[in-house]
């Protein structure tokens, strides 16, 4: 199950072809370009149930096999009648001949001059092609009613058949991320079960001697790992199945270990720490041992240094992501960088995050030639424009200023201070879920 790919070009060859201007000062720009182009994707179908396939990678087209509707029918509750009998003018009359309900059709043809009571979702009866809601008409009779003049245009309230999906044409195009809207309307086609992509299996590991678990107890400087939980849930949210490693010492025999460990069972791996030029950190040369590894500082805040490759061990190979270890850079590196690739493995369509124009409330500083990503908190002002400020302190240690904010600030490679007033962009952490 595990990932096999055997490329024809290598990694670095790959990389290197396609220019990589400074990999002690890469953009954000094009590391993420780099990424793209030397990911491919891994393309084991498996066949769900609709109910379990939410957050799953569409892996085929699927074309609709039928019209959704499937017959016209009425999007009120009201009449049906013929909308060349309506006058602009004059009030008309018409006979009520009989009742339409969802799901149980009126049999007969309704004549000029004729009527049918309509409940929502009915088949429009045959001779009728407009819908008077009931609350526009007056009631003359038991089986009269009136309606006024120009209460309601030829065509009204009716629903075409193949209005919301049309037989034969695409429905759903593969490698689109399934959300509840898809997954019903599949429902609507009639589909019990979908071809999607197998779930990415992701082994992480924390590493770093003064690392504790939650559940041990701190020791004289030492600090909780936070990381591998961050990474636990956002994972999580990108549907992956997780092996969690735990925290690894910082010593190449072990580490080694590790690596080889995650690779033999995963199709990726992240670790979080070790990646900078401190003298534990090494990281660097375990992983350029195992396989191709690109070494990046990546012209970011927070976030700098980052390493990218593919590792092998007897025989399997998995890609690598070797992030940070400041508990901000990790999930700011994680939303910016992995999360694309992640889901580029999987074959998904490319969706950039939507970025949103807001006024910042404040000056922020900021230095040209790097990017820079400060938490924000986003909100509506009075006049109902969007505005944003910075959460406190930015330091790429504190994590509470991502647990408060609720978007990104997006400052790019090239802008410099931002002044009080001045239009920024922000990406919302969350929309509807
Ligand atoms: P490093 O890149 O290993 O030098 O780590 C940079 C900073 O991030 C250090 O202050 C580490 O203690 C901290 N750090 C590294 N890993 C974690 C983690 N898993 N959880 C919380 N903080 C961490
Ligand atoms: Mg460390």
């Amino acid at each position: 199950m595990n990932q096999q790919v055997t490329p024809t070009i290598s990694l670095n060859e790959t990389i290197s072809t396609m220019g990589y201007d400074d990999p002690q000062n890469l953009s954000v720009s094009k590391a993420r370009e780099l990424i793209n182009q030397s990911i491919q994707p891994t393309c084991t179908i498996e066949h769900l149930p609709i109910q379990q396939a939410l957050g799953r990678v569409l892996a085929e087209d699927i074309v609709s096999g039928m019209n959704v509707p499937a017959h016209d029918n009425s999007a009120m509750d009201g009449y049906a009648f013929a909308g060349n009998t309506l006058s602009t003018v004059e009030e008309v009359s018409y006979r009520i001949i009989g009742k339409a309900f969802a799901g149980r059709a009126y049999q007969g043809t309704v004549a000029a001059g004729e009527c049918v009571r309509i409940m929502t979702g009915a088949v429009m009866p045959d001779g009728c092609d407009t819908v008077v809601p009931l609350e526009f008409i007056s009631k003359a009779s038991e089986d009269r009613i009136h309606v006024a003049p120009g209460c309601v245009q030829p065509g009204s309230n009716r629903r075409m058949a193949g209005e919301d999906l049309r037989l034969g044409k695409i429905a759903l195009r593969r490698g689109k991320v399934l959300r509840p809207a898809d997954l019903g309307l599949l429902a609507s086609l009639g589909i019990a079960t979908v071809p999607v992509q197998r779930r990415l299996r992701v082994a992480f590991f924390s590493t770093g001697d003064e690392l504790r678990s939650v559940d041990q107890t701190l020791d004289e400087g030492c600090i909780y790992d936070s990381n591998r939980y961050t990474l636990h849930a956002m994972l999580t949210r990108l549907g992956c199945e997780l092996i969690d490693m735990g925290v690894v010492k910082d010593d190449t025999v072990t580490l080694e270990a590790s690596f080889r460990q995650a690779c033999e069972h995963a199709d990726v791996v992240i670790t979080t720490g070790g990646v900078s030029l401190g003298d534990a950190d090494y990281i660097r040369q375990t992983m350029a041992q195992l396989g191709e590894v690109a070494f990046w500082s990546i012209a970011m805040r927070p976030g700098r240094p980052m390493a990218f490759g593919k590792i092998n061990s007897n025989g399997k190979s998995a890609y690598l992501f070797g992030l940070p270890g400041n508990p901000v850079a990790v999930m700011v590196s994680f939303y910016f960088f992995v999360k694309q690739a992640l889901l580029q493995m999987q074959g998904a369509e490319h969706a950039p995050p939507l970025m949103l124009k807001a006024s910042s409330k404040h000056a922020i500083k900021k230095r040209a030639g790097r990017t820079e990503y400060q938490r924000g908190i986003a909100e509506i002002n009075s006049e109902g424009e969007l505005e944003v400020s910075i959460t406190g302190s930015q330091g790429s240690g504190i994590l509470r200023s991502m647990s408060e904010a609720n978007c990104m600030i997006v400052l790019d490679h090239d802008q410099g201070q931002v002044t009080a007033g001045a239009k920024v962009m922000i990406v919302l952490f969350e929309g509807l879920i």
